[in-house]
Parts: structure tokens; sequence; C-alpha cells
């Protein structure tokens, strides 16, 4: 089995959460010659409002469309995992892909969703989130975990750092000033969400928000995550 050091993994549960939650942070990096790859869960055939709307060629398009964006922004890899849309399952299966994934590309950063958000949260965030967490601490670290990878030669991986986006206790702001454009434009790309999007103006209101994750910094805009620091 080839593997080989990326920098940066982002996990992300449908096509677009990672636009929303780390693009212009993804763009600073590449900026920075940072290796960024993505690995999507879901095949995000439910997001629609439209009843005539296959989901297979929902699923059809949002893979494009997550392809655009991750061009766009510099993403050098897009691995799709395909599961179906709100069917996400904390399963062994699930976790032992992310696990494999992880010891395949090395990630000394994963950045995922916060699964301890309270209340309303989609279930397939809060489940990426945890399996995530728990791929990453004990499972992929661990050289008793997984015999038949070890086999593959798929050894242990010591993630770094985890950031977590959309959390209700962000400790760290990372600097988009200067990647915000190339964060709307990636959502952008998401033709077939961007109508189903929360807000009407979606960049104005982006822009309060990463004015207000900003606040007290001496810089303009930010994306806010939750940061874990990993001492093994
Ligand atoms: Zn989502």
């Amino acid at each position: 089995m080839m593997t080989e050091q990326t920098q940066v993994m982002v996990i992300t549960p449908h096509p677009d959460d990672a636009e929303y939650g780390v693009a212009g942070t993804v763009a600073r990096w590449v900026g920075e010659g940072k290796d960024v790859i993505y690995v999507v869960c879901t095949n995000g055939d439910k997001g629609t409002s439209d009843a005539n709307m296959e989901p297979d060629e929902l699923a059809r398009i949002r893979k494009q469309e997550q392809l655009a964006a991750a061009k766009l922004l510099g993403v050098r890899e897009v691995i799709f995992l395909r599961y179906p849309d709100q069917a996400l399952e904390d399963t062994p299966e699930f976790r032992k892909e992310l696990v494999r994934l992880i010891r395949i590309y090395k990630p000394e950063t994963v950045v995922t969703v916060d699964p301890y958000r309270r209340y309303v949260w989609h279930r397939d965030h809060r489940i990426t989130g945890q399996v995530t967490l728990d791929a990453v601490f004990p499972y992929a670290r661990d050289s008793l975990s997984y015999p038949d990878l070890l086999k593959q030669g798929l050894l242990p991986h010591k993630v770094k750092e985890i950031l977590l986006w959309g959390s209700e206790e962000p400790n760290y702001r990372s600097n988009i000033t200067n990647t915000f454009d190339i964060k709307i434009a990636a959502l952008r790309c998401h033709k077939s969400q961007v109508g189903f999007a929360l807000h009407s103006d979606l960049e104005k209101w982006l822009r309060e928000r990463a004015k207000t994750m900003a606040e007290g910094d001496d810089f303009e805009l930010a994306e806010a995550f939750h940061r874990v620091e990993i001492w093994w």
C-alpha cells in the first residue's frame, strides 16, 4: 500500500460543509505552500428542496460542485466516500475507512466538524465529527487496532492537531481576511446549494460572521475553531 505525507486532511460530512467551515483557511494554507486534501463522507443526495430532483442526479451534481470548489481553493485531492446523505452511522466500517485514509496520507492536522454542538445539529455532522475524533485517537495511533491494515503496510500515525469548525466553544481564530473572497467563490461553486442557503445574501451574512469571529484580534475576518493539540 502506497502512503504519502500530507499536511492537512479535511473530513467533511457533505459537499459544501468544508467551504462554510474552513475554505478561507484552506486557501490561506495552500497559499503558504501547504498540501491539503478533502475527504467527503456523504454524497449529499438529500440536499435539495426540489421534490422532482432524483437523488442520483443530485449526488452527481454535488460531486462536480465539490470538485470545482476544491480546485478553486487549490485542494490537491478529493476523496468521496459516497455514504448516503442522512444515513451516516457510527459503524466500525466507517471508522476503519477514516483510519485507513489517515494512515495512508499521514496528516499533521485534521479538520472536521465539531460533534458536540448541542440541540439542533445535522446528524451526519455529529457522526462525522465523532467518528473522525475516534479514528484519530486511538485507532489510527495504535498498532494493534487493525492488524490487517498493518499487514498492508499502513503503520500507526499520530495526528498533531485537530481543528473543529461549527464549535460552540471556539478557542482558535484563523485569519481569512485575504482569502475571504476565495471562500465565497468556492461556496458559489455549490450552485445546487446556494439557493438552499440559510440566508439570501450569503456573502453579507458570512462577512458579518467572519467579522464577529475576528473580534478582538488584529485582523478583520476569521474562521473560528475549537483546536485540540495532541500531546502523545
Ligand atoms: Zn452538511
